[in-house]
C-alpha cells in the first residue's frame, strides 16, 4: 500500500528514472524493517529460502586508457578464474573489430570450461550488435548483454532474431509498466532486472511473473554497494527455480569485481565469493549491518562559499 500510494504520488514527475529508484530504496528498506521485526531474513518473507548459495560470475573488464585492451582484458579475466570463478563478463561496444579481438584473447586466456557473457552498455547500433553477435558467437558466449540503446526496443527485437546469441538486458527499464513491452514483445532472453531501479522487491516479484509466463529467465542486474548485493542475494534465495521444468537452469549472481571503495565499506561484514561461490546471509532482514562510521568517511559535503 506504501508502495503504491508513493508511486501515486510521484507519478507526474515521472513514472521511472530517479523516482523509482528512490522508491526502490525505501521498498528495501521497508522490507528490511519487515525482516527484522518479523526475526525473518527477507527470503523467508519472500516465500522461502529455495537455495543457500548461488554461483557468482565475475563482472569487469572496461576498457581502461593506456594499456593494450586485448592483452588487458585477457589477463583481468585470467585473474578473475584463478580466483575461482567458473565464470566471466567482459564489457565490447567500443567497435566490432577490436571487442572480437577481445573476446577470442579472452576465450583463450579463460580455455573452454569458463563460462563467458559479453556487455555492450548499449554501445552498438542494431546492425553492429547484429554482426558481432554472429561473428563473436564462435566463442561460445552465454548472453550478450545491452547490444543496443534501452529506449529502441525494435532494435533489440532485430538484434535477437538476427544473430545467435542469447540477448539479456533491462538493467535500466523501471516499474512494470516499463517492462511490460519488452517482456511482451520478447525484446530478450534473460530479463535483468535492478532490484535498486526496478521499484524494490515489492515491484521485482510482479516483473518477474511476467517474465515467467514467456519464459524468460530473470537475473538481476547488481553493480550498487554491498547493500544491493545482499538485497539481490535474497532475492536470488527466493527465486523459484526456472523454467518450472524437472532440470531448471541454475542461477547465477552477478558480481562486480571493479575497483570500487565504498562497495563493501559501508557493511560490517563484507560479502564475498569464495571459490566463485556466494554464501547468502540468514540474518533478519537484509542479514547485514549497516557500518554508519565508514558511511561518515564517505560523506559528500557539498561546498557552495560561505552561506550564512
Ligand atoms: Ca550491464
Amino acid at each position: 500500500m506504501l508502495w503504491q500510494e508513493l508511486y501515486n504520488q510521484f507519478r507526474d514527475q515521472g513514472q521511472r528514472g530517479l523516482t523509482i529508484t528512490a522508491l526502490s530504496g525505501i521498498d528495501v528498506a521497508l522490507w528490511d524493517i519487515k525482516g527484522k521485526h518479523f526475526n525473518a531474513p527477507i527470503s523467508v518473507l519472500l516465500g522461502g529460502r529455495v537455495r543457500e548459495t548461488v554461483q557468482a560470475y565475475a563482472t569487469g573488464a572496461f576498457r581502461r586508457e593506456g594499456v593494450d585492451r586485448v592483452t588487458d582484458t585477457a589477463e583481468e579475466c585470467a585473474r578473475h578464474v584463478a580466483d575461482g570463478f567458473k565464470a566471466v563478463k567482459i564489457k565490447i561496444g567500443f567497435g566490432v573489430e577490436e571487442d572480437l579481438a577481445v573476446v577470442e584473447a579472452v576465450r583463450q586466456a579463460i580455455g573452454p570450461d569458463t563460462r563467458l557473457k559479453i556487455d555492450a552498455n548499449h554501445g552498438y547500433s542494431a546492425l553492429e550488435a547484429i554482426e558481432a553477435g554472429r561473428r563473436g558467437a564462435e566463442f561460445d558466449i552465454d548472453w550478450f548483454e545491452e547490444p543496443v540503446i534501452p529506449e529502441q526496443l525494435d532494435a533489440y527485437r532485430e538484434v535477437r532474431a538476427k544473430q545467435p546469441i542469447p540477448v539479456a538486458g533491462g538493467e535500466t527499464w523501471h516499474g512494470r509498466f516499463a517492462f511490460r513491452d519488452p517482456i511482451k514483445t520478447g525484446c530478450v532472453d534473460i530479463l535483468q532486472l535492478d532490484l535498486f531501479g526496478a521499484g524494490g522487491f515489492t515491484e521485482m516479484r510482479r516483473i518477474a511473473d511476467m517474465a515467467a509466463l514467456r519464459g524468460e529467465r530473470v537475473v538481476p542486474h547488481v553493480s550498487g554497494t554491498a547493500i544491493q548485493i545482499a538485497a539481490s542475494l535474497q532475492l536470488v534465495s527466493a527465486q523459484l527455480p526456472n523454467p518450472p521444468r524437472r532440470d531448471p537452469i541454475a542461477p547465477i549472481f552477478e558480481f562486480d569485481r571493479m575497483p570500487n571503495s565504498f562497495r563493501q565499506a559501508v557493511i560490517t561484514q563484507p560479502l564475498e565469493a569464495q571459490d566463485g561461490i556466494m554464501r547468502i546471509p540468514d540474518g533478519p532482514g537484509l542479514g547485514i549491518e549497516i557500518n554508519r562510521d565508514a558511511l561518515k568517511d564517505f560523506a559528500f559535503a557539498p561546498s557552495f562559499g560561505n552561506v550564512s
